[in-house]
């Protein structure tokens, strides 16, 4: 059974999430600081999953995934109400697998935790996707499709997909992605919005000769449709 510990000063947020991810079957704990964490990562068997809320009462989410980093293996999901792309550069940056933004839904966070389970019991070899993943590289700036065949991509198409990609299994409105790729000083507009992603289809289907899994779902924005992660 895995085990996922979450970390989370607001009682009842910690106590939805724990019993939330019993009901589907792991062996859920919370803890409500950076002190019970770091007891429980001394006296127990590394957590698969920890869930980590950013603002504790006795420190930074930040510095504690950089120092369960340090200690074992599992994946880390920064859980937080700050949604500027600073913090969420940080987040990356300190060792987060995955960054939800406050209030993220169950279902958003059961997404995050089985991807992130299936990307931890079969980690991927150098060049090598796990079947039918798609890797999305956002240091050089590619995605990777599951054949091997990598697309180079510009820095909107980066935004666009690192937007689907963090919120895997649910549709993204159209009005917060184009927010999302909008350059700084220009307004966002749904016309630059769909021009992205049909030039991004076409790029795909070109480079990976495959059918783009970025579907619009009519009413409630884009989604992208096949097993997906975020590398490094
Ligand atoms: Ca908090």
């Amino acid at each position: 059974m895995n085990r996922i510990l979450v970390v989370e000063d607001e009682p009842a947020l910690r106590q939805d999430l724990v019993e939330y991810l019993s009901l589907l079957g792991y062996a859920s704990k919370g803890v409500a600081s950076c002190r019970e964490l770091i007891e429980v990562l001394d006296a127990e068997a590394a957590p698969d999953v920890v869930i980590l809320d950013v603002g504790l009462s006795d420190g930074s989410g930040f510095d504690m995934a950089r120092d369960i980093r340090g200690r074992c293996d599992c994946g880390v999901i920064m859980l937080t109400a700050l949604g500027e792309r600073e913090d969420r550069i940080t987040g990356f940056d300190s060792g987060a697998d995955l960054y939800l933004v406050k209030p993220a839904s169950l279902q958003e966070i059961r997404a995050g935790v089985q991807s992130l389970l299936r990307r931890l019991s079969n980690p991927a070899k150098p060049g090598l996707n796990e079947a039918g993943t798609w890797c999305l590289n956002t240091v050089d700036w590619h995605l990777a499709a599951p054949g091997g065949k990598a697309i180079k991509l510009t820095a909107t198409e980066l935004s666009f997909l690192t937007a689907l990609f963090e919120r895997v299994g649910q549709p993204c409105s159209r009005d917060w992605l184009a927010q999302a790729i909008v350059r700084p000083q220009a307004a966002a507009d749904f016309r630059n919005l769909d021009t992205v992603v049909n030039r991004l289809r076409r790029k795909i289907r070109q480079a990976a000769e495959t059918d783009p899994p970025i579907k619009m779902i009519y009413g409630q924005g884009y989604i992208f449709s096949a097993p997906c992660r975020i590398e490094p």
